[in-house]
């Protein structure tokens, strides 16, 4: 069986999927949704999508009597995910959702039930979670090779551009650097670590007040704790590039990982030698395996259910507090 994908959003990142989809085999790209008539034109054209299998945001809904489409995937600004996750929801399709899933817990938690309820998945665009790098490194981790792990260190972040996008907006963004580039460092502690955090602490710099307004974050650094004893130093910037680093230290060794979630290729070594796992196009088989989940109830050996985001977000929400109140923050994960 293949898996039938409609994205909605026809953005930067929709056309970066697409594109992968390519060169997929249990997955392919049949439908689209956008605000702009022209776009899906092009799209129809480029991509081969049939014109009875595009939509705008006020017809959407007919969507449910479509039954050449599975799963709607979701690629638009952040404070969209949610509505547009209960809608395909609704319309009973599947639903992939790009990160963050949505700009707080209670939003994700709704999103999680609604889905549940409608009979249908839920997954996060986690693209890492099936990076044959990062899944050795786990794998590693779980053998015993790096012995009790002590520590984690991710730093991620880049130097933002046009100060009026998106990114830049709180309505849309939800924040600033965290929502967006962040919560790699949020989930890689998680994933690198193989435990759930029990506390986080939080401190923002912010250096530039006019491009990164009132609920916008440039940088936040915070602290992740672990049942275990482990504790997690990450860094979330707007503001630095270069930033884009993992590292992991136990007692009989370590792993470390740079470039660490970007479009890679990945590159990074243990103290065992070079990661040598070859390279393939992230989002390629991200739908691969998200097409054999949803299918053929496959479990990925990460998570990347709606369960697994909404987790992140307790974690976003705990930092923001943290932040705010210059306190430790308890988490129940
Ligand atoms: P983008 O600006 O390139 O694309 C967003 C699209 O949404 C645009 O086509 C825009 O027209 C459309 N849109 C629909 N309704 C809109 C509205 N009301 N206001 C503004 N735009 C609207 O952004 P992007 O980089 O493609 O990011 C989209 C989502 O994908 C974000 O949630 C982002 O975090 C996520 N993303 C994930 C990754 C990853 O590696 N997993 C990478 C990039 C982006």
């Amino acid at each position: 069986p293949v898996l039938r994908v409609a994205l909605m959003g026809l953005g930067g990142y929709a056309t970066r999927v697409a594109d992968a989809m390519r060169s997929c085999t249990k997955a392919k790209l049949v439908g689209a949704i956008s605000g702009t008539p022209a776009k899906l034109t092009e799209w129809q054209s480029k991509y081969g999508i049939p014109a009875r299998n595009c939509y705008n945001y006020d017809n959407f809904s007919a969507i449910k009597n479509n039954p050449d489409i599975d799963a709607v995937y979701i690629t638009t600004p952040n404070s969209l995910h949610h509505s547009q996750v209960l809608q395909a929801a609704a319309a009973g399709k599947h639903v992939i959702c790009e990160k963050p899933m949505a700009l707080n817990a209670k939003e994700g938690a709704e999103m999680v039930a609604a889905c549940k309820k409608a009979g249908v998945k839920l997954l996060v665009g986690y693209r890492m979670h099936f990076e044959p790098k990062t899944l050795e490194v786990i794998r590693m981790r779980n053998n015993g090779d790096f012995g009790k792990v002590l520590f984690f260190q991710g730093l991620c972040g880049f130097r933002i551009g046009d100060p009026t996008q998106w990114r830049l907006n709180k309505q849309l963004a939800g924040g600033g650097s965290l929502m967006d580039i962040g919560i790699y460092a949020i989930n890689g502690a998680r994933y690198m670590v193989g435990e759930e955090p029990a506390w986080v602490t939080a401190q923002e710099t912010k250096t530039d007040p006019v491009k990164f307004k009132e609920g916008v974050d440039e940088t936040i650094q915070f602290q992740l704790g672990f049942p275990s004893g482990v504790v997690a130093s990450c860094l979330s910037s707007y503001s630095m590039n270069n930033l884009d680093r993992f590292f992991l230290n136990g007692d009989k060794g370590f792993a470390e990982m740079q470039p660490s979630t970007g479009y890679g290729p990945i590159k990074g070594r243990t103290h065992k030698g070079e990661l040598t796992q070859p390279h393939a196009t992230h989002q390629t088989i991200q739908m691969e395996e998200m097409a054999g989940i949803i299918l053929e109830g496959k479990q990925p050996i990460v998570p990347v259910d709606g369960e697994e985001g909404l987790k992140d977000l307790k974690i976003i929400d705990a930092i923001y507090e943290a932040v705010k109140t210059g306190k430790k923050v308890a988490l129940k994960l």
